[in-house]
């Protein structure tokens, strides 16, 4: 998708990058090498991540890791299940280089969660997953049931895990405030960008406030093409806006090529400027209408019953991500129906063009699966 940005917007923004110059901020001592300290795991990880979920080729791992990743994100249910696989034989020997995180989405039962996380083991190589997460949820039961806390401390006490989190793209607050509230997790990775309401962003600082570690994900709003204007990057720009947020520790974002590995990694230890603040201006005329803020806010408004939140994401997986497959699972699992009731047309609070949206959303359930 291409982006019409107007002379007029495009000579204001240059101006400002202009009197702005190249002055960085003042950067915390911390930033200087690009590394914090997830919380209360103590772990020093790098300020960017990779998020494997995209990459098919390992070498993308062992580039990441030259280029001085250190924090590494899957989940058993990433690629069919093969996922986990992959990042191991990236890894190779150096597995003891890296932290390792991944994802366990056999929810309900201790025996579930057990089982789920042996089999990441094995497809991992390893004899420890170092942060493993309970995976996409999205209410406070969930959060607080005692059978996952439960398998997550008995997996830790047999050295299986070393720290548990959770994971959540919806109904964020509930589960970062029932996270803190449960004291038993030490990681929450949650979406988190430039675009994100204002009450995620303040959830996402008491969480990392009461001393667990905040991982963001989605920091590229959907990875969007808008027009390229020389000399601005609006993904690295939307990597130093995150990086700024107080509390956030780290990011995962997908590395699907050793072009995003380059341009991500370099962002690791650098300030946001007046730069980013441009790109990001511009970026936002790209998602503005399409990114879905995950707010919640129009849960269990389709009268038809749609899930409008899953049915964005979906669209978000095979226009931003270029994930086909993936945007038409997504969108299943929506339940797409419409009896024209309009509402969708005023419905989200962020101006997301839910008509447009859902168009897309229905080709891709109804269209050629090629
Ligand atoms: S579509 Fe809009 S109202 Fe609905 S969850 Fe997304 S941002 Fe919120
Ligand atoms: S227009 Fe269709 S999809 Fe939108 S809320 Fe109404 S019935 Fe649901």
């Amino acid at each position: 998708m291409t982006t019409s940005v107007t002379r007029r917007e495009f000579l204001a923004l240059a101006a400002a990058v202009s009197a702005a110059g190249c002055a960085a901020r003042p950067q915390a001592q911390d930033r200087a090498a690009g590394f914090r300290t997830l919380g209360r795991t103590g772990l020093r990880v790098s300020e960017v991540g990779m998020g494997v979920m995209l990459s098919r080729d390992p070498a993308l791992v062992a580039a990441a890791v030259d280029a001085g990743v250190n924090y590494f994100d899957t989940a058993r249910s990433y690629m069919g299940g093969r996922n986990e696989a992959l990042l191991a034989e990236g890894l190779g020997s150096r597995r003891h280089e890296v932290i390792v995180a991944s994802k366990c989405h056999h929810l309900g039962s201790r025996q579930r969660v057990i089982g789920s996380v042996e089999q990441s083991l094995r497809e991992l190589r390893t004899d420890t997953i170092d942060v493993l997460q309970l995976h996409g949820l999205s209410s406070r039961d969930q959060v607080l049931s005692e059978e996952h806390q439960g398998a997550l401390a008995e997996l830790r006490k047999a050295g299986k895990i070393r720290f548990a989190g959770v994971t959540t793209h919806s109904k964020m607050v509930t589960v970062m405030d029932a996270a803190v509230e449960a004291g038993t997790y030490d990681v929450v990775l949650t979406s988190l960008n430039f675009k994100s309401p204002p009450e995620v962003l303040a959830a996402a600082q008491r969480t990392a406030a009461a001393g667990l570690g905040v991982v963001a994900m989605k920091v590229m709003t959907g990875g969007y093409t808008a027009e390229p204007v020389p000399g601005l990057n609006p993904y690295q720009s939307a990597l130093r806006w995150v990086l700024q947020q107080s509390g956030v520790a780290t990011t995962i974002p997908s590395m699907a090529t050793f072009e995003q590995v380059r341009e991500d990694a370099t962002v690791m230890g650098q300030a946001f400027t007046w730069h980013d603040a441009a790109a990001l201006r511009l970026y936002e005329l790209a998602v503005n209408s399409r990114y879905c803020r995950a707010c919640g806010s129009c849960s269990g408004m389709c009268p038809s019953g749609t899930d409008l939140q899953a049915a964005l994401r979906g669209v978000m997986y095979a226009e931003g991500y270029g994930e086909k497959a993936m945007g038409r699972r997504a969108v299943a699992g929506a339940g797409i129906a419409c009896g024209d009731c309009g509402r969708c047309a005023v419905i989200c609070r962020f101006g997301v063009d839910l008509p447009r949206q859902l168009s897309a959303a229905w080709g891709l359930a109804h269209g050629p699966s090629a």
